[in-house]
């Protein structure tokens, strides 16, 4: 396989659209922040802004009531909301992973029923595929569902689902022949309301404490035969192919929360004197924001090449995924560290954003497959 990839571009609607984002951010979303992470809840504030201002799903297509962005534009509203409030930012983010194997591989009457809400903003989506035993090993799921006349009855427990409790609608992935391993799971939509469906308790997080993360308990949960996304069997390889769309998302998040502790470090390091001088004038201070700076920047671009790549469809679309958000999360994490560092004793505190920053950042690390995970798949992509 080859490495090489196509330029992207943003053009001047991209442009325009990062400066609205990043106005309602700074306004809307940045104030409450810190204590949305302080109190653990859900940022209402920022939800119903990114809603009002019709950023919450920007990837829906204008077929389906959506702004028919395409996937910089989605990696745009998410980086600058990330910028200020990483929990906030999952509202994109998993906008686009819950309704992504929908767009891929659901039929059409499917895709009328569930994506003009979510397009709208009246509705959100997360995606269930992880279990407990069943992380990185996700073909290893145990939830079934067996048709039953003109209905799947759905049995089993999905772990760590972003969203939930806010979201309406929930992609599931669950077994509809053990026998055939990945190719025997298939992909359903479910309401909040279906029957048997039920929420579990809240996760207690080191980051992103703003973003419910629950257990989803099925326990002979009945939905219509028609919630099948694509045919019985094909409900794995719809799984992995919008992790080839969504991976740049997460990649994307990481930059924000890097860019958001790289600005607050900067602004610091020029006011906070010791020695009878801005520490910003000492070289070592110097040449940590240089290489911060750096750092943000080549992950940005990779996030952006690999968005461009996962629009067009390119071959190699899945590698550049896996790299851009395994390079963007390693990044976020090394940057958000040096933030900390840059404010001394004041950045170990929660006065300032910077350790918020770096308990969020961890998460990019893990979730949407481990970096070790992202790691297998790049390297089965060169070795092939
Ligand atoms: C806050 C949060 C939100 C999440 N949101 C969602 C969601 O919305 N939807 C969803 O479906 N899932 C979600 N997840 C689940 C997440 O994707 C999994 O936690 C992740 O894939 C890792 O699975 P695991 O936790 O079972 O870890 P494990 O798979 O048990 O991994 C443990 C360690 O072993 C390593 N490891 C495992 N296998 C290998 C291997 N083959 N080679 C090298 N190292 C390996 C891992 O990298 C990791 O370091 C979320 C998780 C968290 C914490």
């Amino acid at each position: 396989m080859s490495t090489d990839t196509k330029l992207y571009s943003t053009t001047n609607e991209h442009e325009e659209l990062r400066q609205a984002v990043r106005r309602l951010a700074d306004e809307k979303i940045a104030p409450y922040a810190a204590e949305v992470d302080e109190n653990e809840r859900y940022p209402q504030e920022a939800h119903d802004a990114l809603v009002k201002a019709g950023f919450s799903a920007v990837h829906i297509d204008e077929k389906y009531d959506g702004a028919g962005g395409d996937a910089i534009a989605a990696c745009i509203v998410i980086e600058e909301v990330a910028r200020v409030c990483a929990s906030s930012s999952l509202l994109p983010a998993v906008n686009k992973l819950g309704s992504m194997p929908i767009i891929l591989s659901a039929s059409e009457e499917l895709k009328q029923k569930v994506l003009p809400s979510i397009g709208r903003g009246e509705s959100s989506i997360s995606y269930g595929l992880s279990e407990r035993e069943a992380g990185s090993d996700a073909a290893a799921m145990r939830t079934k569902a067996v048709k039953d006349g003109d209905t799947w009855v759905l049995n089993g427990t999905k772990a760590w689902i972003t969203q939930s409790g806010i979201s309406d609608w929930y992609t599931v992935m669950a077994v509809t022949d053990p026998e055939k391993r990945a190719n025997g799971i298939s992909a359903f939509v479910v309401h909040r309301d279906d029957p048997g469906f039920e929420v579990g308790n809240k996760e207690r997080k080191m980051g992103i404490k703003g973003s419910p993360t629950c257990e989803l308990h099925f326990t002979n949960c009945v939905i219509p035969e028609d919630r099948i996304i694509g045919e019985p069997g094909t409900g794995f390889k719809t799984a992995l192919r919008t992790l080839d769309h969504t991976r740049p998302t997460i990649g994307i998040q990481a930059v924000g929360i890097a860019q958001g502790a790289l600005e607050a470090a900067i602004a610091y390091v020029k006011e906070r004197k010791q020695f009878r001088k801005a520490i910003a004038d000492f070289q070592g201070v110097q040449f940590m924001i240089a290489d911060m700076g750096m750092k943000v920047e080549t992950a940005r671009q990779m996030c952006y090449v690999s968005a461009a790549a996962s629009e067009r469809g390119d071959a190699n679309a899945g590698f550049l995924a896996s790299a851009a958000k395994c390079y963007a999360s390693d990044i976020a994490m090394e940057v958000t560290t040096d933030a900390v560092q840059l404010f001394g004793g004041a950045g170990y505190t929660r006065d300032f954003p910077v350790e918020r920053m770096m308990r969020d950042a961890k998460i990019t690390q893990i979730y949407e497959g481990t970096n070790q995970i992202q790691r297998v798949v790049m390297a089965r992509a060169l070795l092939k």
